[in-house]
């Protein structure tokens, strides 16, 4: 014997109906041994109750909303019987709504509607619908025959959510079934009857309890509710785009998620099955081979995962009582509650710490006045003598809840849970954790709630992806290359990695374009160009710190001063920065540690490997070294791509204004040389190396001994340039001389000292590593306390869109990593 419930959607016109009827023929063989238990169709009982409230008002308007009711049932009943069988029940659905009638008249004469008035009232949508439905599934070959529930479960007299009197109710459901051997019954869900025959309804959405309560009496082998969606969901879909439906579920399970906002079962529904180990399928009537949900004992639980579902709901005040009266007082909680208790408020959550000095609690929306109040003078003699403090409002909150038996025996969840809450700078403001342990809910600021259910669903569901949300100034040489980079990989980093990068944000010199559905890493050159959004960096930047995206990262791919003085305001709001722009980390040194800590306090990022070295690991091999215990007591290196290639190509055979000629048509050199010849910039990267390995160095302590004279550093333009450098050729030849007699050879080398840094040109003999150095390679030598009679030394080509692309590339995966936990 199977039991199934087909809700208002379901059952919301005739052409659903007769997708039920497949169903049934579908799924069910048709002549199966089954009933079927329906809701109104939709928008009925509301439509019903709203004809209640005009007429208890002495609004006659109910009679236009009576007149359309009417018109849609007999609509319905039209186009699904045909003419003769409509006769035959036209006079019983005329005097379905003639009766309707005449209960609304009476309520709107006398102006009121009890709740009593109300079920009679409401009782008339499901009585309507399984009526038709049963004499369209009639005609169409099924036993179908209209059951009145009111004649097999019987209530207390709690009119509008009475409570079922079971040992009644089975042994009439029992009796009904053994007589009716072979029929399918089409029975009304929602309503129900007192002993002496008062109609009584079962609570809002009550057609589930109905089908269970009947699945229970006869000890039903399966009870399957038809509904409009595909089954439990790990989130709602409203706020989590990623939510999809949970296979399984446990009844304890299923039991907290939907007393949780999670609509789509009727909490009560899930009591009957457990008891008889019922199990209970959730199926969608728009999508009938979709498997859906199942729920049963948890021995069967099948997911790997820690966390089953995750809920939530806003609409909350959370209220604080607090105050030295509090500790250690006995009979506190039980005052409290019992106030609140005596004013019918309800209250969703309790923490208090065990310090004892507050208790704070959340309620409805709405509830907290008379909250306060009837704490107020429930205390007002501590509240007078200072014992206990004013309570405590605040609105505007929301509950979220994730649910699973298995955080039992799964340490870390919690842990896990509000460090990603923390790592995004969502404030938890109450926590509540029973110790069955199925369920951990926090209060939070209703504006954090979606961010918080699309973080946690990301962080708990594996089986899923994690998005790095990309915002990236500078769309280049580098930026392109990253975006290509990006582009061909998205595939295998979502598939093996779990991880997708996704391009939220673009600007360039001109254009700026912020979509939250994401830019084409294909056709983004054409989006930003299309982009109406001028340029404009404060906007980009206070637009991607609105619209607040979990796991956002910044890439600076410029080498602009105006945007390193914006990064602490990204860092602090909780973006990670990934960045080859040098100026920031090779700034004042406070403003360096600064950003570092902000990062650090934040839990966010900011990582700049591609600021020396391009793609090579220097910054985090030198991290890596100091965050060991070991101490770096040396740096030498060549740190500039094109200069490192001038000096390796230079010899006494050649003249050295003719290499730099040639390094400069090879494009190797900035297009006035003397940009790199200068060594500003390899000032910039010892200072940054410097920093790294945890000495204080400002640019200006580091002693740069240049290699081009007054005449060639004052040189109105590149050529006048070329043309001095060509007068030094002569000095060049003879300290290229010299070196050759020494058996050496020239480098120009940044060497940092125990915190000292200098940069000039030096000749190394072939017992130094940077002797062999060939092309335009970078290389860093690294000298420590444990790597000290042979150094580290790291070595590669230390320039390029592609290498730095790849670098920052690397960095942005390393976060996704981290956020994926
Ligand atoms: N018709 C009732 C309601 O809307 C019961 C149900 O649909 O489950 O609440
Ligand atoms: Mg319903």
């Amino acid at each position: 014997m199977k039991v199934l419930k087909f809700g208002g959607t379901s059952v919301k016109n005739a052409e659903n109906i007769l997708k039920v009827k497949e169903i049934l023929v579908n799924q069910y063989n048709g002549k199966g041994d089954y009933a079927v238990v329906v809701s109104a169709m939709s928008g009925v009982t509301d439509e019903l109750i709203q004809m209640s409230k005009l007429a208890s008002k002495g609004d006659i308007a109910y009679q236009v909303n009576l007149e359309k009711l009417k018109d849609r049932h007999f609509e319905t009943a039209k186009s699904l019987l045909n003419k003769s069988d409509l006769k035959k029940i036209e006079n019983e659905l005329s005097l379905f709504h003639e009766t309707l009638g005449n209960v609304l008249k009476g309520v709107f004469l006398v102006m009121e509607a009890s709740n009593r008035s109300l079920d009679y009232i409401l009782s008339f949508g499901e009585r309507n619908s399984a009526f038709i439905i049963a004499a369209a599934f009639k005609q169409r070959g099924l036993k179908a025959k209209y059951l009145d529930a009111r004649s097999i479960i019987v209530t207390d007299k709690k009119f509008g959510n009475a409570k079922v009197d079971f040992k009644t109710t089975d042994k009439k459901i029992q009796g009904y079934f053994k007589e009716n051997k072979g029929i399918v019954p089409i029975i009304t869900g929602f309503i129900a009857a007192d002993k002496g025959g008062l109609t009584t309804t079962l609570g809002r959405g009550g057609s589930d309890y109905t089908a269970a309560i009947i699945a229970g009496a006869l000890k039903a082998d399966q009870l399957d509710i038809w509904t409009d969606v595909d089954g439990l969901l790990t989130s709602n879909p409203k706020l989590v785009k990623k939510a999809f439906t949970v296979p399984y579920l446990s009844y304890k399970e299923a039991m907290e998620l939907s007393h949780f906002g999670a609509k789509v079962i009727y909490p009560p529904t899930i009591q009957p099955a457990l008891q008889k180990h019922i199990p209970i399928k959730i199926l969608n009537t728009f999508n009938p081979t979709f498997e859906g949900t199942r729920i049963g004992n948890e021995s069967k639980q099948q997911s790997d995962k820690p966390i089953t579902g995750l809920s939530s709901f806003s609409g909350v005040v959370l209220l604080t009582l607090q105050g030295p009266g509090l500790v250690g007082i006995p009979g506190i909680a039980a005052r409290l509650f019992k106030a609140l208790a005596e004013k019918e408020i309800n209250i969703i959550l309790i923490s208090q710490g065990s310090s004892e000095y507050s208790i704070c609690f959340a309620v409805k929306e709405g509830e907290q006045y008379k909250a306060k109040q009837a704490i107020k003078s429930e205390f007002e003699k501590e509240i007078k003598e200072k014992n206990v403090a004013e309570v405590l409002i605040e609105p505007q909150m929301s509950i979220v809840a994730i649910v699973s038996e298995k955080m039992k025996n799964h340490p870390g969840v919690a842990g896990k849970l509000f460090s990603t809450l923390g790592r995004e700078g969502i404030n938890v403001v109450a926590i509540a954790q029973g110790s069955s342990e199925l369920n951990i809910s926090f209060v939070i600021d209703t504006k954090d709630e979606e961010k918080a259910l699309n973080l946690i669903h990301d962080s708990f569901f594996l089986s899923e992806y994690v998005d790095v949300n990309v915002f990236m100034i500078g769309v280049g040489l580098i930026g392109g290359t990253l975006i290509n980079q990006i582009n061909s990989h998205s595939d295998s980093l979502k598939s093996t990695h779990k991880i997708n990068i996704k391009l939220i944000g673009l600007a360039n010199t001109k254009n700026m374009l912020i979509t939250q559905d994401g830019i084409s890493t294909t056709a983004w050159k054409e989006t930003l160009n299309e982009s109406i959004e001028v340029s404009d960096l404060n906007s980009f930047v206070s637009q991607m710190i609105d619209i607040d995206l979990p796991n956002s990262v910044f890439i600076d791919n410029t080498a602009n001063s105006e945007i390193p003085k914006l990064y602490n305001q990204i860092l602090s709001n909780n973006i990670s920065i990934v960045t080859p722009n040098k100026i920031a980390t090779s700034s004042k040194y406070e403003n360096y540690l600064k950003l570092k800590s902000t990062a650090a306090k934040k839990k966010v990022s900011f990582l700049y490997e591609t600021n020396v070295g391009a793609g090579l690991p220097v910054i985090s091999t030198i991290e890596n070294l100091v965050l060991s215990g070991d101490r770096i007591t040396k740096l030498e290196a060549v740190l500039s791509g094109s200069v490192s290639y001038i000096f390796n190509t230079f010899s006494a055979k050649r003249k050295f204004s003719d290499v730099v000629f040639e390094a400069k048509n090879m494009g190797l050199t900035e297009p006035d040389p003397r940009e790199d010849l200068s060594g500003e910039d390899v000032r910039r990267k010892i200072t940054i190396l410097a920093r790294e390995a945890g000495y204080k160095v400002e640019m200006n302590d580091v002693k740069l001994k240049g290699i081009l004279n007054k005449a060639c550093l004052n040189a109105k333009s590149v050529a006048d340039f070329m043309t001095e450098l060509a007068a030094m050729d002569n000095h060049f030849e003879k300290l290229a001389g010299k070196a050759n007699e020494e058996n050496g050879k020239l480098r120009f080398i940044a060497t940092m000292e125990n915190g000292k840094c200098s940069i000039g040109l030096k000749t190394v003999d072939s017992e130094s590593p940077f002797f062999n150095l060939g092309g335009s390679d970078n290389m860093l030598v690294i000298t420590t306390e444990r790597y000290n009679i042979r150094p580290l030394v790291i070595k590669g080509p230390g320039a390029g869109a592609d290498v730095t692309a790849a670098g920052v590339f690397a960095e942005i995966v390393s976060i996704g990593n981290k956020y994926r936990g």
